[in-house]
Protein backbone atom coordinates (compact mmCIF):
# COMPACT_ATOMS: atom_id res chain seq x y z
CA UNK A 1 0.00 0.00 0.00
CA UNK A 2 1.52 3.13 -1.15
CA UNK A 3 -0.11 6.57 -1.68
CA UNK A 4 1.15 10.05 -2.56
CA UNK A 5 3.54 11.37 -2.94
CA UNK A 6 5.54 7.77 -4.63
CA UNK A 7 9.34 7.18 -4.65
CA UNK A 8 10.36 7.59 -8.06
CA UNK A 9 10.06 4.03 -9.72
CA UNK A 10 13.19 1.97 -10.14
CA UNK A 11 13.96 1.45 -14.12
CA UNK A 12 13.61 -2.26 -13.05
CA UNK A 13 10.22 -1.69 -11.88
CA UNK A 14 9.60 0.08 -15.03
CA UNK A 15 10.95 -2.49 -17.16
CA UNK A 16 8.24 -5.43 -15.11
CA UNK A 17 5.48 -3.06 -15.78
CA UNK A 18 6.57 -2.76 -19.73
CA UNK A 19 6.45 -6.53 -19.60
CA UNK A 20 3.36 -6.83 -17.85
CA UNK A 21 1.52 -4.37 -20.01
CA UNK A 22 2.84 -5.85 -23.31
CA UNK A 23 4.06 -1.83 -24.22
CA UNK A 24 6.42 0.55 -22.44
CA UNK A 25 4.98 2.19 -19.69
CA UNK A 26 3.73 5.52 -19.85
CA UNK A 27 3.30 7.86 -17.43
CA UNK A 28 4.00 5.85 -14.34
CA UNK A 29 5.16 8.04 -11.45
CA UNK A 30 5.59 4.92 -8.56
CA UNK A 31 4.54 1.87 -7.38
CA UNK A 32 1.21 2.23 -5.42
CA UNK A 33 1.16 -2.33 -4.97
CA UNK A 34 3.11 -4.86 -5.05
CA UNK A 35 2.90 -8.69 -4.96
CA UNK A 36 4.79 -10.07 -1.99
CA UNK A 37 7.43 -11.47 -4.72
CA UNK A 38 8.01 -7.26 -4.77
CA UNK A 39 6.48 -7.20 -8.47
CA UNK A 40 4.49 -3.89 -9.09
CA UNK A 41 0.71 -5.00 -9.05
CA UNK A 42 -0.46 -1.14 -8.92
CA UNK A 43 1.12 1.54 -11.02
CA UNK A 44 0.57 4.98 -10.10
CA UNK A 45 0.15 7.50 -13.01
CA UNK A 46 0.39 11.37 -13.43
CA UNK A 47 -2.77 13.03 -13.72
CA UNK A 48 -1.54 14.83 -17.30
CA UNK A 49 1.12 12.02 -19.59
CA UNK A 50 3.96 13.70 -20.99
CA UNK A 51 2.32 14.71 -24.31
CA UNK A 52 -0.60 16.65 -22.23
CA UNK A 53 -3.21 14.05 -22.30
CA UNK A 54 -5.43 14.00 -19.46
CA UNK A 55 -4.89 10.64 -17.09
CA UNK A 56 -7.78 10.27 -14.49
CA UNK A 57 -6.73 7.18 -13.87
CA UNK A 58 -3.95 7.53 -10.63
CA UNK A 59 -3.77 3.53 -9.63
CA UNK A 60 -4.13 0.93 -12.66
CA UNK A 61 -4.02 -2.60 -12.03
CA UNK A 62 -0.79 -3.25 -14.12
CA UNK A 63 -0.44 -7.32 -12.92
CA UNK A 64 -1.62 -9.96 -15.44
CA UNK A 65 -2.86 -12.57 -13.03
CA UNK A 66 -4.63 -9.85 -10.97
CA UNK A 67 -5.93 -8.27 -14.11
CA UNK A 68 -6.97 -11.62 -15.64
CA UNK A 69 -9.19 -12.48 -12.19
CA UNK A 70 -10.91 -9.54 -11.78
CA UNK A 71 -12.14 -9.53 -15.87
CA UNK A 72 -13.58 -13.34 -15.19
CA UNK A 73 -15.59 -11.04 -12.19
CA UNK A 74 -16.85 -9.12 -14.73
CA UNK A 75 -17.37 -11.56 -16.94
CA UNK A 76 -19.22 -13.45 -14.65
CA UNK A 77 -21.57 -10.54 -14.30
CA UNK A 78 -20.43 -8.93 -10.74
CA UNK A 79 -21.06 -5.38 -11.97
CA UNK A 80 -23.98 -5.96 -12.44
CA UNK A 81 -24.58 -7.03 -8.75
CA UNK A 82 -22.97 -4.21 -7.51
CA UNK A 83 -24.71 -1.72 -9.12
CA UNK A 84 -27.93 -3.48 -7.75
CA UNK A 85 -26.00 -3.35 -4.55
CA UNK A 86 -25.36 0.20 -4.27
CA UNK A 87 -28.91 0.79 -5.56
CA UNK A 88 -30.35 -0.76 -2.57
CA UNK A 89 -27.72 -0.40 0.07
CA UNK A 90 -27.76 3.74 1.09
CA UNK A 91 -24.28 3.15 3.63
CA UNK A 92 -22.59 1.75 1.00
CA UNK A 93 -23.46 4.40 -1.74
CA UNK A 94 -22.56 7.12 0.91
CA UNK A 95 -18.91 4.88 1.14
CA UNK A 96 -18.56 4.80 -2.42
CA UNK A 97 -18.89 8.35 -2.71
CA UNK A 98 -16.18 8.79 0.24
CA UNK A 99 -14.17 6.42 -1.61
CA UNK A 100 -14.49 8.76 -4.54
CA UNK A 101 -13.50 11.35 -2.98
CA UNK A 102 -10.14 10.23 -0.95
CA UNK A 103 -9.18 9.28 -4.55
CA UNK A 104 -9.61 12.63 -6.11
CA UNK A 105 -7.74 13.98 -3.14
CA UNK A 106 -5.03 11.40 -4.05
CA UNK A 107 -4.69 12.32 -7.22
CA UNK A 108 -4.93 16.41 -6.97
CA UNK A 109 -2.46 15.85 -4.05
CA UNK A 110 0.29 15.43 -7.56
CA UNK A 111 -1.48 18.24 -9.74
CA UNK A 112 -4.89 19.41 -10.37
CA UNK A 113 -5.81 18.86 -14.27
CA UNK A 114 -8.60 20.85 -15.29
CA UNK A 115 -9.67 18.27 -18.04
CA UNK A 116 -10.43 15.41 -15.15
CA UNK A 117 -11.43 17.73 -11.89
CA UNK A 118 -14.19 15.34 -10.14
CA UNK A 119 -13.46 12.39 -12.68
CA UNK A 120 -12.54 9.56 -10.46
CA UNK A 121 -11.97 5.71 -12.03
CA UNK A 122 -14.42 2.84 -12.31
CA UNK A 123 -17.43 4.72 -12.25
CA UNK A 124 -17.62 6.18 -9.14
CA UNK A 125 -18.89 7.97 -7.34
CA UNK A 126 -22.23 6.52 -8.49
CA UNK A 127 -21.83 3.51 -10.82
CA UNK A 128 -19.80 0.79 -11.68
CA UNK A 129 -18.11 0.34 -14.60
CA UNK A 130 -14.91 -0.73 -14.32
CA UNK A 131 -13.33 -3.25 -11.40
CA UNK A 132 -9.85 -3.13 -12.50
CA UNK A 133 -9.57 0.58 -11.57
CA UNK A 134 -11.72 -0.09 -8.21
CA UNK A 135 -9.82 -3.06 -6.77
CA UNK A 136 -6.65 -1.43 -8.00
CA UNK A 137 -7.80 1.62 -5.76
CA UNK A 138 -8.34 -1.08 -2.86
CA UNK A 139 -4.95 -2.27 -3.40
CA UNK A 140 -3.03 1.20 -3.32
CA UNK A 141 -4.50 2.35 -0.46
CA UNK A 142 -5.92 -0.83 1.53
CA UNK A 143 -8.86 -2.23 3.17
CA UNK A 144 -11.66 0.04 4.46
CA UNK A 145 -11.48 2.77 1.39
CA UNK A 146 -12.85 1.21 -1.44
CA UNK A 147 -15.89 -0.80 -0.38
CA UNK A 148 -16.40 -2.24 -4.10
CA UNK A 149 -12.70 -2.51 -4.64
CA UNK A 150 -12.82 -4.56 -1.59
CA UNK A 151 -15.58 -6.70 -1.89
CA UNK A 152 -14.16 -7.78 -5.88
CA UNK A 153 -10.88 -8.20 -3.78
CA UNK A 154 -12.31 -10.56 -1.70
CA UNK A 155 -14.34 -12.81 -4.76
CA UNK A 156 -11.00 -12.49 -7.10
CA UNK A 157 -9.52 -15.67 -7.29
CA UNK A 158 -6.40 -14.12 -7.48
CA UNK A 159 -4.76 -12.35 -4.06
CA UNK A 160 -1.58 -9.67 -3.61
CA UNK A 161 -0.73 -12.89 -0.46
CA UNK A 162 0.09 -15.47 -2.97
CA UNK A 163 2.87 -14.95 -5.82
CA UNK A 164 0.70 -15.63 -9.17
CA UNK A 165 4.00 -14.08 -11.21
CA UNK A 166 5.54 -16.86 -13.02
CA UNK A 167 8.39 -16.04 -14.97
CA UNK A 168 7.43 -12.62 -16.81
CA UNK A 169 8.75 -10.27 -13.78
CA UNK A 170 12.30 -10.56 -13.83
CA UNK A 171 12.50 -8.44 -10.44
CA UNK A 172 14.34 -10.72 -8.10
CA UNK A 173 16.58 -12.22 -10.42
CA UNK A 174 18.12 -8.66 -11.74
CA UNK A 175 18.66 -7.48 -8.44
CA UNK A 176 20.61 -10.97 -7.63
CA UNK A 177 23.46 -9.96 -10.17
ZN1 LIG B 1 4.77 -12.21 -7.42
Amino acid sequence: MVRPPFDEPDPKDLEVVSIQLGRPARGVIGIAARCRCGAPTVVATAPQLEDGTPFPTLYYLSHPAATAAVSQLEANGQMASFNDLLFQDERLRLEYRNAHESYLRDRESLGVVHEIEGISAGGMPTRVKCLHALVAHSLAVGAGINPIGDRALELATWSPDECACQLTEPTQSQADR
